[in-house]
């Protein structure tokens, strides 16, 4: 009964130690393709003003990109989707491409300034999950962490209900007006060292909703971001990577 033995094996992943098939399936982000020329309906196709011109090339910005298509649809031999897994960056303007000038200096120090904080989470770190306005996606995709096919466990990573027990801080949501307060106690409340994320396009620029009277546009302007995780929402992958990358996990040859 080989169809039995089949259905009932649970597969977890290897990543990041070894790539998954299906790992670079998920559309993670759209990118301008090279030699593309800007045109001024560019802007306007984007709902979140990620398209930007910069020297007559569209320049885009995965921080506010919430992976729509329409610019691939409307402009097809200037944008393409890619099907990603390490998406997430330490610095909020390496998620411009074509990359800003001085972002690899600035990346170096943000990198080596990140090590030294997290030297003590090595081993087992505990995540406090906040919402500060999400639609729930992210969320579907945080929990998908703990099933048996990523099953975050096995890399030392566990979820806490307290801030007092938490490494890391899983930001999501664009920083809506009835969660800043809430979300400043939690970061009060968490022991130092500690790390940020901010996952989703939404906590990291607001994303459709952007800045408005019940939204912040994001959560960096109420907490240090340290790793952002574009997508809307990230995949698990994606989410992963943030988090290997926030505790420099990555393993050497892996697929980081
Ligand atoms: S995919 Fe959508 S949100 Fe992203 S840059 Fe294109 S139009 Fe803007």
């Amino acid at each position: 009964m080989p169809w039995a033995t089949r259905g009932l094996r649970v597969v977890t992943t290897g990543y990041p130690h070894t790539p998954d098939d299906y790992g670079g399936s998920f559309r993670a982000a759209v990118s301008p393709l090279p030699g593309a020329r800007w045109e001024p309906d560019m802007a306007q196709v984007c709902p979140t003003g990620a398209i930007t011109e910069h020297d007559g090339v569209p320049r885009l910005d995965h921080g506010r990109c919430i992976v729509c298509g329409r610019c691939v649809r409307r402009f097809p031999r200037a944008f393409r989707s890619d099907a990603a897994v390490e998406t997430a960056a330490l610095l909020r303007d390496a998620l411009v491409v074509p990359p800003l000038r001085e972002t690899d200096e600035a990346l170096a120090r943000v990198r080596a300034a990140l090590a030294r904080r997290v030297r003590r989470l090595r081993r087992s770190v505990h995540i406090r999950h906040v919402d500060a306005g999400s639609d729930g996606t992210e969320e579907w995709e945080i929990a998908a962490l703990l099933n048996p096919v990523y099953d975050v466990h096995r890399l030392g990573i566990f979820f806490t209900a307290s801030p007092r027990h938490a490494d890391i801080l899983l930001v999501t949501g664009a920083g809506s007006a009835g969660m800043l307060r809430p979300l400043r106690i939690t970061v009060e409340a968490t022991a130092a060292p500690f790390v940020v994320v901010a996952c989703g396009t939404d906590a990291i620029s607001g994303g459709l909703l952007g800045r408005g009277y019940a939204t912040r546009g994001g959560v960096s302007e109420e907490l240090a971001v340290d790793v952002w995780i574009p997508g809307s929402p990230p995949s698990p992958f994606s989410i992963l990577h943030g988090l290997l990358l926030a505790l420099g996990r990555f393993p050497k040859g892996g697929p980081a």
